[in-house]
């Protein structure tokens, strides 16, 4: 019974969690989704919620359009902006941006840092703060295998047939020279859906690629987590009625 309820946890089958909140890191529910989007007390990935507005965003009726170009640089000042401003509270893996325009999705930011305790930090030291005259919204985020949460007809042929409204991430991407002057480092293969095609495969398969010392986890080691978490609010939840009731009493 133990090891069903293992199986079925953060999955389609699951009925009290919600898998697209533990694979995406946000549904289009939102807080009215009948399945439990609980936070994790601890993770290493902080998501910015609809943090980046693009160029186009801003535009306003009658405003001329911006050039593709200014679209582009508007992006790589952010990339550069939050990469520096996060980097202060330790070691970034990865900073992903989300170009989907779903409500739930759209500019959203996934900073994924080597250690927690980097995480929690950026997110004590961002969250209520401004950008850009908007308010930054952060929270610990369950998501980790990015190359599960990313829309796999978008990564390996840069065209998805549910188009920007799809609910799987389409990430937008720096150029490769910014990206190694950031990150000291070549992009990735999970970005690399030009040429071949099969980026996302190999993103998946060939771990030598990845940063020294960083492993995305397994969906066994995900749900495992996940469990934990739970055990541990249920404990935490227990305790508290105990408490109440002992100062009730
Ligand atoms: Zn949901
Ligand atoms: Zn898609």
């Amino acid at each position: 019974m133990a090891s069903l309820k293992a199986e079925v946890f953060g999955t389609e089958k699951d009925r009290v969690n919600c898998p697209f909140y533990f694979k995406i890191g946000a549904c289009r529910h939102g807080e009215r989704c009948s399945r439990a989007h609980n936070a994790p007390p601890n993770s290493t990935t902080v998501l910015f919620k609809n943090m980046y507005q693009s160029p186009l965003q801003q535009c306003r009726p009658g405003d001329p359009l911006p050039s593709a170009e200014e679209v582009e640089d508007a992006f790589e000042d952010f990339y550069e902006d939050v990469l520096v401003e996060l980097g202060k509270q330790g070691k970034i893996d990865y900073l992903h941006v989300c170009d989907n325009l779903a409500a739930h999705l759209c500019g959203n930011v996934y900073a994924c840092f080597r250690e927690e305790e980097a995480a929690s930090g950026a997110l004590a030291a961002l969250n209520g703060r401004y950008y850009l005259g908007r308010p930054i919204v952060a929270e610990l985020s369950p998501v980790t295998n990015f190359s599960e949460a990313c829309c796999r007809e978008f990564m390996e042929t840069g065209r998805c047939s549910r188009g920007t409204m799809c609910n799987f991430l389409h990430l937008k991407m720096v150029g490769k020279r910014l990206y190694r002057e950031l990150h000291g480092r070549e992009r990735p293969s999970l970005y690399s859906r030009r040429g071949g095609g099969g980026g996302y495969q190999r993103g998946r398969r060939n771990r030598s690629r990845s940063p020294a010392g960083y492993r995305e986890e397994t969906d066994e080691e995900r749900r495992a987590k996940i469990a934990r978490w739970n055990r541990e609010r249920r404990e935490q939840k227990r305790k508290e009625a105990e408490e109440a009731a002992v100062g009730g009493a």
